[in-house]
């Protein structure tokens, strides 16, 4: 076992799934932040387990090319980006061999290629931002939590966020300073505000605020909007999410509208999507166009074809699929975001797409109930993957093709074993890049029917 505080020379051989380099020191895998790979360090070990340390670079022996000067001032501190200290070309190196490693080890399978489709622009790219409300210093703050706590770390300017979500989370700093309105307290459970979300259309320039409130009511509601409006170009919506509950969920269920309008709309792939505050839409919108392109691509549909797609949110990937297909079919589990993908179809003048909200394990199996019998079957589930039953059901349907778009490679690859036990094999797999200087990475396998 290594010694606490004690120094030792060590060499990144590898990364975790979260990005951190990884050492061999005595036989123990030490797991260091802010490494790359050939690096060789002097560490100091700050936490010292039986197979596993944690360790601090305290002087870099040998530099790898790829290593960078950070260009945001608190990359070290605020949890938000992995990558800060590295240039994206090995940060694309490293996403393409973490998926490789993993199917490998995880799925039994070796993808012959595997692209990864990596963004133009990796600053500014986020069009979701979710910003903490504490008490610094006795001062209102809005910004980020340090890594791994709940300490608010007060930003001017974060490099992810685009301009409309940099100016509101300052306007809305301004609004309660100037009014006094109270700032939720974890601890006590006390004061009203806890989150500042905001959410912008790329195309449309259109932009939703919300203040999530431990409440149903904020004092100058009306001050609030005028200072929102004067601060945030295109201001279309300002909105109060109620979240009474303690914990750590940050969104509420009820949501009113305190000026504009109940949603925003933005234009995907040539379709308008509505986006309500509790839809899911994919936080990069260049590189969501690119990963739905490759899902189209894999996906092969024939206007004879009808698609199942499972997990589809407001509809993006079904509507998208649907001008392709004879009948596209969505399932999602979140009551808005079906609302939405309804009034998208209509929007569009797409007639052969139809919605259910439902789990999709239950919906899958009262489909093939029904006699559907799909052609091709996307699933885009969070996470934690599909259920064991889901999988199952799939195959019962038996269609030609499965397009499985996945936001954690370690639960699409557990999920391409099951699918292989039910006689589906893994084709093809592509990496699309929506999250740069983050560790997050999203993956696509079509799997076909021996
Ligand atoms: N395909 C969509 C959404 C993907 S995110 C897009 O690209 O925009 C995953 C979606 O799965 C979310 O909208 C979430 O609400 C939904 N979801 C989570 N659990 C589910 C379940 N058990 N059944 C159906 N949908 C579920």
């Amino acid at each position: 076992m290594l010694t606490t505080s004690a120094i030792y020379p060590a060499e990144i051989t590898d990364y975790t799934a979260d990005g951190m380099g990884i050492a061999h020191v005595e036989g123990c895998a030490v797991f260091i932040p802010n490494a790359i790979f050939g690096e060789q360090y002097r560490i100091r070990i700050v936490h010292a387990g039986k197979n596993k340390a944690i360790g601090k670079i305290e002087e870099i022996l040998v530099r790898s090319p790829h290593r960078i000067i950070r260009d945001c001032p608190w990359a070290k501190v605020c949890g938000g980006c992995d990558f800060r200290h590295m240039d994206y070309v090995e940060e694309q190196r490293l996403k393409a061999q973490r998926v490789r490693d993993t199917l490998t080890r995880l799925g039994g399978w070796t993808p012959e290629k595997l692209p990864l489709h990596g963004a133009e622009s990796t600053q500014g790219y986020r069009n979701k931002a979710l910003f903490p409300v504490a008490m610094v210093h006795g001062k209102a703050e809005a910004g980020f939590f340090r890594a791994r706590t709940h300490t608010l770390i007060p930003i001017s300017e974060c490099l992810l966020q685009n301009d409309p979500a940099n100016r509101a989370r300052q306007a809305v700093v301004e609004y309660l300073r100037q009014y006094r309105v109270s700032v939720y307290d974890e601890v006590a459970h006390t004061g009203l505000v806890r989150h500042i979300y905001v959410r912008t259309a790329e195309v449309t320039g259109e932009v939703m605020v919300c203040l999530i409130v431990n409440g149903k009511k904020l004092p100058r509601e009306k001050e609030l909007c005028q200072m929102l409006r004067e601060s945030v170009p295109g201001l279309k919506s300002v909105l109060l999410g109620v979240n009474e509950k303690k914990g750590n969920s940050v969104m509420g269920d009820e949501f009113r509208t305190l000026w504009g309008a109940d949603a925003i709309e933005d234009v995907l792939c040539g379709l308008r999507f509505r986006l309500s505050p509790r839809s899911f839409y994919q936080v990069n919108h260049a590189q969501a166009q690119v990963l739905y392109e490759k899902a189209a691509r894999l996906a092969a549909l024939t206007s004879e074809d009808t698609v199942l797609d499972l997990y589809c949110g407001t509809g993006t990937i079904t509507l998208h699929l649907a001008r392709q297909a004879k009948e596209a079919i969505g399932v999602e589990l979140v009551e808005a975001a079906i609302e939405d993908a309804k009034k998208n179809a209509l929007r569009n003048g797409i007639e052969n797409a139809r919605f259910f909200c439902a789990d999709a394990g239950q919906a899958a199996a009262r489909l093939l109930d029904e006699g559907v019998r799909p052609d091709v079957v996307v699933v885009d589930p969070p996470r934690k993957g599909l259920a064991p039953d889901v999988v199952q059901t799939i195959a019962q349907m038996g269609p030609k093709r499965v397009v499985y778009v996945s936001c954690d490679v370690a639960t699409l690859a557990r999920d391409i074993a099951r699918f292989r036990e039910l006689g589906y094999a893994p084709k093809e797999a592509e990496c699309v890049d929506l999250f740069p200087r983050c560790a997050h990475v999203e993956s696509i396998v079509c799997l076909t029917h021996d």
